[in-house]
């Protein structure tokens, strides 16, 4: 048993295949979706569709819930918010009752999934410090637990205190808990435009991460030819 974790793929099918090939090619069996579907790139329908007929869990984002909701977008940058409204009207009503039923936070096997955090997974605060792992911490009741959100790839431990250290390669032990953030599919902001994932094997214990590159040229041409800000094109370049 082998799984893939994976967030954040924000409407790059592009890097979205590029992810499912390499998990493949790992011996995935098992796929965990992070949330975030559609949002900010120009194929929101085909990795929704591509996902959801994969079956796995996967748990929603703060995009995902805006793209089915007729509200305001004063929340958002003014980016993101002219890529939900373009988002709202590729998605059919029946692609926004599957987004709209997703849920916040799951267990999957013996650890949990959210994309935001555990203290208050509706509200989409972000986690960026011990401090804020810390009040995550106190609603984690499995050993592991995968998040999304930031788009950064980030792995804390609670022990005798809850502190960071490099995702590459973790070995979990006994009596610690992990806060695991796998990055993000499809458009990463920790200055590396490669595609993000994790597998984690639960007989071995680990947690290896993974940087992909994909057809990006591709996923910015159509960005630009759905007529989205051509910023969202360039800035999947420069990984923020
Ligand atoms: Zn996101």
């Amino acid at each position: 048993m082998r799984y893939a974790i994976f967030g954040d793929v924000h409407a790059n099918l592009e890097a979205l295949q590029a992810v499912l090939e390499d998990a493949r090619a790992h011996e995935v069996t098992h796929y965990v979706c992070l949330g975030d579907l559609v949002g900010y790139n120009a194929d929101p329908v085909a990795c929704l569709e591509l996902v959801r007929s994969m079956e796995c869990p996967i748990v929603k984002g703060n995009h995902d819930e805006q793209a089915c909701e007729v509200t305001d977008l004063s929340y958002f940058n003014p980016l993101a918010a002219r890529a939900i409204q373009w988002t709202r009207d590729q998605l059919t009503d029946e692609h926004k009752e599957w987004l709209k039923a997703l849920k916040f936070s799951r267990l999957v096997r013996n650890f949990t999934i959210v994309h935001s955090t555990l203290d208050s997974p509706a509200s989409w605060g972000y986690v960026l410090s011990d401090l804020d792992a810390s009040a995550s911490f106190s609603y984690q009741h499995t050993q592991l637990c995968f998040y999304g959100h930031t788009h950064v790839p980030r792995a804390f431990i609670r022990d005798t205190r809850v502190h960071e250290v490099a995702p590459d390669l973790i070995t979990l032990e006994a009596g610690k808990k992990y806060f695991f953030n796998a990055g993000s599919v499809g458009q990463p902001r920790d200055q590396d435009w490669r595609a993000s994932y994790a597998i984690y094997t639960p007989a071995e214990q680990t947690i290896q991460w993974r940087r992909l590159s994909y057809d990006i040229e591709t996923a910015q041409k159509k960005i630009i030819a759905a007529g989205l800000p051509e910023r969202l094109a360039l800035r999947l370049a420069e990984g923020r």
